[in-house]
Parts: C-alpha cells; structure tokens; sequence
C-alpha cells in the first residue's frame, strides 16, 4: 500500500518512463499513443500487483471461504480509468502524464474494449467481479478468454456486418499468463470400469487448458480479486511426422481445434458443428475451472468433506451447468466419494442463477452428442437423475407429468439432457434477478421442482456498480452531488437519497441540466466525428441501446418514430418537442427478424434525417457497435430511457438502472426491474404503459386479435402500412413485407396491443419535457432513489443468503 501513498506526482511519472523504457522499449519522443497506454498501465500495475498479493494472502491466513462466479460472459470494458478511480489516483497520473504532453483522456479513449460478452448478462458478471472487490470477499471470476470475443459490428448500408474484434491486437498489459496453472481436459473416449469397481475415462481427445488472470482492483483500493479467464493449448501442438511427410495443415490440425475453443463468444450453433463446438467451450471452460477450485482447496484446506465450508460457487445462467456433473465425477472417481455424499457436497457447493424464461434460451444438449463428448458425465446425470426422480415420487408432491417435467432428460422426441434441471437439482439456492422474474419462474419454467423444493428459488434483484456508471462516467454529476451531499454516498450508494431534498431547488436543478447539457454536447461531438451526423444538444435525446430482440421491442419504438414522423408532418402547427432517437444494439448473426429490425431503423433514419418538412423536430440515428464504452458516453447524455419489452420477457434488465443513475426518466413497460425502480422513484417520476405480465398471458391464452387492433387504429394502421409498403424501402419495397407480416399474424410480443399505450406515453413525456423545471425535479428525484440498485447491495444479499460469507 505505502507504494501508492508515497508515489508522488514525480515518482508516478518517473515509473511510466521507466516503463516505457524498460518494458516497451521507447522513449518518451518516439513513444506512439499505444506505448503511453501500456507504459500507464505497467506503472499502474506494479501498485495493483502488491495489494493483490496482500489480498490473496489474507484471505489464506483467515481460512476464508472463497466465492467462485462461473460465466461464459465478462463484458469488462476498458479497466484503466475503472482502475485509476478505484485507486484514487486519475489527477496524479493525468498530472504525469500532461508533463510529456499527453492527454489521459486521449490514451484512456484508445484502450480497447474487452468485449467478452454479449448484453446484460456478461455485464452483470463484470459488476459483480468489481462489488466482490469492493466488499472485500475472496472472490475468483471464470470464464474464457476469447481471442475475438462479441463480433465488432459494422453498419453496410443499413445492414449489421460482423467482424472479428481484434481486442488483443497491441497485446494487453493488464493480463497475467499462469502457464504453471494448467489442466488437461478430456473429451469423448470411453469409460472403463475395474473389477474394484473404480472407474476411469480415457477421453479420446485432450486440451491444454492454461489460466490468464486480470486482476479487478475495488474501490478504494481495498481488495484486488482475480478474473481468471482459460486459454487452450494442443497437447502437442505440431504432429511432426506428418508434417515433414508434407501435410502441414494436417500436422497443425490439433492447434486448430484448440484453439477454436476459445476463439469466439457463442459460435453460431445453426449448424451440428457449431452445436458441438458451444458444447466444448462450455465443458472445457467448466472443466478447468472446477480442477482449479478442488486443487486450491486440497492445497489450502485438505480435506475434500469441507468443501462446501470453503467454497460457493455461482453459476451465472446455464453455461456452466455442466459443472455440476464435472464436480460429482472428481469427487467420486478422483477422490473416491460414494454418490450420496458427492451428491450433498455439490449441492451445498452451487447457487444456480437463472437470466431468462425464453424457452429458446434454455439450453438443452442432444443426447447422442452430450454422450459422445462426455461420456462419464452422461452416466453420472443418469444415477443424479435417478435420485432427482426418487426423491421426488417419495415426496408424493408430484404426479406424473411434473416428474418427466423436472427429469435432466427431455423424453419427447429426440432425446435432450436439460441443462436448467442439471443446474437447479444441483443447487441449494437459485435464484432470479428481479422480484417479478423470479415470482414468474416458480409459476412457469420451474413450477414442478418448486413444489418440490419450495426453499430453493430466491430472488435477487440485480445492480450496476456505480463506480463505472456513476463516478466515471459521469465526473460532472458526481461532482454536482459532492458539493452537495458531501462524499458518503461514494461509500454507500443509498446515501444519494439525500439528493431528494434538492428537487424543488431551481438553482440546484439548474445546475443538473448544465451537467445534462454538457454530456449531451460530448455525445453530438463524437457521433459528429465519428458518423457525421449533426445532433441539436436542446432536443430531447431519447435512447434505446440494447441488443436487438424482438422481445425488447425496438420494432414498438420504430413504428412510433414513424407515427410520430406523420404526424409532425400532418401538422405542423403543433408545439412538438424536439426529439433524437438514439438506437444501438447488437443482433444474434443468425436471428433474421433483429437484423431486419437494424435495417429499418437505418432506413428510417435516412428517411426522417432529409426530410426537410420535420424541420429539427426529429433525427433517427442508429449507434453502430454498441459496446461498454459507448453506453458509458450515451447514458450520460440521455433524457428518456427506452425500457419498453413485452411484460414478463425482460428478466431484470440493467440498462434501465444506469439511465436512473444518471438522471434519465424512464418510459417502460411493468417488467423486470422497471417495477422496482418505480416503488422506488415514484409514480410521478417514471412514465409506465402498456399490458401487464398476466395481461399479457391473458391475452395469449385467450386469443388475441392483432388485425383488430391494427386497424382499429388510424395511427397504427398508418405507421406499419407505410413500413410494409416500402416507404422506407424505396430499393426494396417488399423487405418488411413480413416483419410486419408477422405483427398481423400472431404479433407474439404485443407490439400491436401495447401502441396506442405507448403512443399517449410518449406524447405525456413531451408534456412534461415542455416543463423543464419539473423534468429536472423528477431527473434528481431518480438519481436521489436509485442508489438502491447499486451491485454492491446484490452482492452482499448473494453473500449472506447464497454464499454464507459477510
Ligand atoms: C448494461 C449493458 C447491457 C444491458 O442492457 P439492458 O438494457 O439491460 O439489456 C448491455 N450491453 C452493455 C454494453 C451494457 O453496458
């Protein structure tokens, strides 16, 4: 620690040329903007590096328990300013660094974007790793470390093209490569049984899994955790035989398969191959992540009977739910336990997180290949499958159909091992994410093993850091709020509340419109440079950024952009409100309907921008490659925040509670956490429409006709008839022929039914946008009651009811 007091302005600026020199190999003349970035972060690290040692070590002493988060996803972002913050030192290093001319904001702007996850739930996984930090518990991230991660996202005439991310392109100072941790990992093969009744798999195919770690530093300094992410090596990384017979790609050909283990996030799975490929990312990624766990705790603790004392794990969705099975062989076949006993000490061991009721979303595994891959795994969910059962015909909770429902294997059809039943058998607790996503599960998808296990479900509702979402990057607010609250809530995010009393302030309120305004300039500026659009910083910036999904309804705010754009037209006369509409998002690459939906929004755009008949009244502009770093600039900057999917689909949601943070009312649905934000922030500071979650059940049980509603409103009626007849579309008339096709159909998400709901909304948010005293009384009453959304209270409920640690 005395490293980082005792650094003065010189002694830091004195370690970034020393690192510069000795480890880039430039001076501070020759020196690129990447070399100052990586010369930085060395510097930095060195400080990171003591107090990680300092962590490690008292964790050790204290024979603490250790909590493991397993996740496909870390969508981390940059870590340099997240790293400076928590260590308190940005002005000492922008000092330093200003001393040879360069600007910290210039080099913080060019670190790339570590985009190891898709949406909310590798975001989630990144919030978390900063809070277990910040609360001071030992904690270990798992995941993979993808050498392309998320595909880039380029926008080609309206179209989405995806390009490998290239995020390890200058290296990437901030890892640690631990070659020394490293574990084969088996696939296919055979099971062998000795006459002693011990069992052996002899896997067919083995990989190198080795460990690189990132060290996630929490605020304040106070604790530095581990993100350990694995890379794959060949066994033998080159067949020489063949190769100096003269087929060289044949002899590199285990290379290859290595390393496409970890070359993407979520393979295309359209295909046999890409199925198998998620399949072997996921065992493998589990695989190395439970052999880590035992082998740290026989070093430390030495008895495997512990484990559940030493040891929580997490499982973020089921990704990992593998690792249930994986846990059960080691302890069995590795160290000799009888089945009942693995079978309690693993369920002590795993909470289960659940992300989604989307059938779509819940993984389940073709039986022939689960079992050609992992042989002695599908044998061992047989035996945990047949106590699942037994447990449950004793119980006499269950007939029939409820036991085939919460069977590990799906009997109809095609045989499928149901990775949500592995997970939830294999749990003590699991959980959803907001209060009504997690009512939902014990009504829905998990139904039948509530009434089995009805202590099991609990819910904890998510939370953003706000470290990231607050402090940096939004300094201007953060000091607005210091001036006036003093610091405590920097500690405590509930502390905001205080903020309350400023509402009615017209001087105070004032001052957070500057604040808004001046982010709102910062955001046109960049998206002047770097799409050449030109934005009005006055007009309200009414945002949507999210990955692209039906069930999130982008496909509702466009047709309300092109009612919206009728209806300036029709008359011009009115008092409209001056909006932008701000969309980005990624699509899955194989999900037709959202890429679609990416096209007519870029179409729309082009339409609405040269029309010069709606005047500055509205711009469209679609953000392309929404990523960490973007939402970073764009909330900030927004007015409204568009939360608006189909009540019930949306499990939590995060976005919506950045947007809170940062003064942003919200325009949603009764879904997710919206419904918590608005007990707390109040009816009179959030804009709610359209069905409730049982409303919109009702309706799909009882039939819903989305034609009478279509045409039942002229507004409507006009918006989509427009789309579907090509006025967007001039070069291709037909293109949203069935988009829109498809709302008159069956119209599964309720755009249709929740229009004219949303419609009036909008139009009430330009009423109260007409009054910006009242606007921005309800923008600090938001920021003022949000801070309860902070991951630092998630955490700690995980903590104490999941984990048992705090
Ligand atoms: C917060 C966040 C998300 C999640 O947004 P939702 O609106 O909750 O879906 C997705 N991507 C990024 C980059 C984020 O920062």
């Amino acid at each position: 620690m005395a490293t980082i007091e005792s650094a003065t302005e010189k002694g830091l600026q004195a370690r970034i040329v020393d690192a510069l020199v000795h480890r880039i190999g430039k001076d501070a003349q020759a020196a690129l903007p990447h070399d100052w970035l990586a010369a930085t972060i060395y510097a930095l690290r060195d400080d990171i590096i003591e107090r990680w040692m300092i962590s490690s070590k008292a964790a050790h002493a204290a024979g603490a328990k250790r909590v493991y988060y397993l996740s496909l996803e870390f969508l981390i972002g940059r870590l340099l300013r997240d790293a400076l913050s928590n260590l308190g030192v940005s002005e000492e290093v922008r000092a330093a660094l200003a001393e040879h001319g360069v600007d910290l904001d210039e080099i913080e702007e060019i670190e790339p974007d570590a985009a190891l996850g898709n949406g909310g739930l590798g975001r989630l996984a990144a919030c978390f790793m900063e809070s277990l930090a910040t609360l001071d518990i030992p904690a270990y991230g798992y995941g993979i470390r993808y050498v392309n991660g998320m595909f880039r996202q380029r926008i080609d005439d309206g179209w989405q093209v995806e390009l490998p991310e290239n995020w390890l392109a200058h290296g990437n100072p901030w890892e640690f490569e631990r070659r020394e941790s490293a574990y084969r990992i088996g696939f296919g093969g055979e099971v062998i049984g000795d006459i002693d009744g011990r069992i052996e798999w002899r896997p067919a195919e083995q990989v190198i899994a080795t460990a690189v770690d990132t060290p996630i530093v929490g605020w304040r300094g106070k604790r530095v955790n581990t993100l350990r992410l694995w890379n794959a090596f060949p066994v033998d990384p080159i067949r020489l035989d063949a190769f100096n017979a003269g087929d060289h790609a044949g002899a590199l050909a285990e290379q290859v398969r290595a390393e496409s283990l970890v070359r993407v996030l979520y393979p295309a799975d359209s295909t046999a191959a890409g199925q198998e490929l998620r399949l072997r990312q996921e065992y493998f990624f589990s695989a190395a992540s439970i052999q880590d766990i035992l082998r740290r705790h026989m070093q430390y603790h030495g008895d495997i009977r512990t484990l559940p004392d030493k040891v929580a794990i997490q499982l973020n969705d089921t990704h990992p739910a593998v690792s249930v099975a994986e846990l059960m062989r080691l302890l069995m076949d590795d160290h000799g336990l009888e089945l009942p006993d693995a079978w309690t000490i693993t369920r002590k061991t795993f909470g289960y997180t659940n992300h989604t009721l989307l059938p779509e979303a819940l993984e389940s595994w073709p039986l022939p290949l689960f079992e050609r891959m992992l042989p002695r795994h599908m044998q061992i969910i047989y035996a945990i499958n047949a106590m699942v059962l037994r447990e449950a015909r004793l119980s006499k909770k269950l007939d029939e159909s409820a036991i085939s429902a919460i069977s590990l294997i799906d009997e109809g059809g095609e045989r499928r091992v149901r990775m949500a039943n592995l997970a939830f058998a294999g749990a003590h607790s699991v959980n959803g994410v907001a209060a009504l996503h997690t009512e939902l599960m014990k009504q829905t998808v998990f139904a039948d093993f509530h009434r089995l296990y009805p202590e099991r479900i609990n819910n904890k509702t998510n939370g953003v850091t706000p470290r990231r979402w607050l402090l940096e990057c939004n300094p201007g607010l953060t000091d607005l709020i210091r001036e006036a609250i003093g610091d405590r809530f920097m500690d405590d995010a509930e502390e905001l509340v205080d903020l309350a009393a400023f509402a009615t302030d017209g001087a105070f309120a004032e001052r957070v419109g500057a604040i808004k305004r001046a982010n709102k300039e910062a955001l046109a500026n960049h998206l002047r440079v770097h799409m050449g659009i030109r934005l009005d910083p006055a007009a309200m910036f009414d945002v949507q950024i999210k990955r692209i999904h039906e069930y999130k309804r982008q496909l509702l705010n466009l047709i309300e952009t092109v009612a919206l754009y009728d209806q300036i037209r029709s008359h011009p006369e009115r008092d409209w409100m001056p909006r932008v509409k701000i969309f980005g998002g990624k699509a899955a690459p194989s999900y037709h309907n959202a890429k679609l939906i990416i096209k007519l929004a870029n179409d729309i755009a082009r339409r609405v921008n040269s029309d010069p008949s709606v005047g500055g009244l509205l711009k469209v502009v679609f953000v392309p490659n929404y990523n960490v770093s973007l939402a970073e600039k764009i909330i900030p900057a927004a007015d409204l925040s568009e939360q608006i999917s189909t009540a019930g689909m949306e499990a939590s949601g995060t976005g919506n509670m950045k947007f809170a943070l940062n003064g942003a009312l919200t325009i949603g649905t009764l879904d997710g956490a919206n419904i918590e934000i608005k007990d707390r922030v109040g009816d009179d500071n959030i804009v709610i429409f359209g069905l409730t979650a049982d409303e919109v059940a009702e309706k799909r049980a009882n039939g819903y006709n989305p034609r009478e509603v279509i045409e039942g409103s002229r507004e409507l009626q006009q918006a989509v008839s427009a789309i579907a007849s090509g006025v967007f579309s001039p070069d291709d008339p037909g293109r949203y022929a069935d988009l829109i096709g498809g709302l008159y159909d069956h119209d599964w998400f309720m755009v249709a039914a929740d229009f004219e709901s949303y419609s009036h909304a909008q139009r009430a948010v330009d009423q109260r946008w007409s009054d910006p005293s009242q606007w921005q009384a309800s923008a600090i009453r938001n920021i003022a009651n949000v801070g309860w959304f902070s991951s630092d209270r998630t955490i700690a409920e995980y903590a104490k009811d999941i984990w048992g640690v705090l």
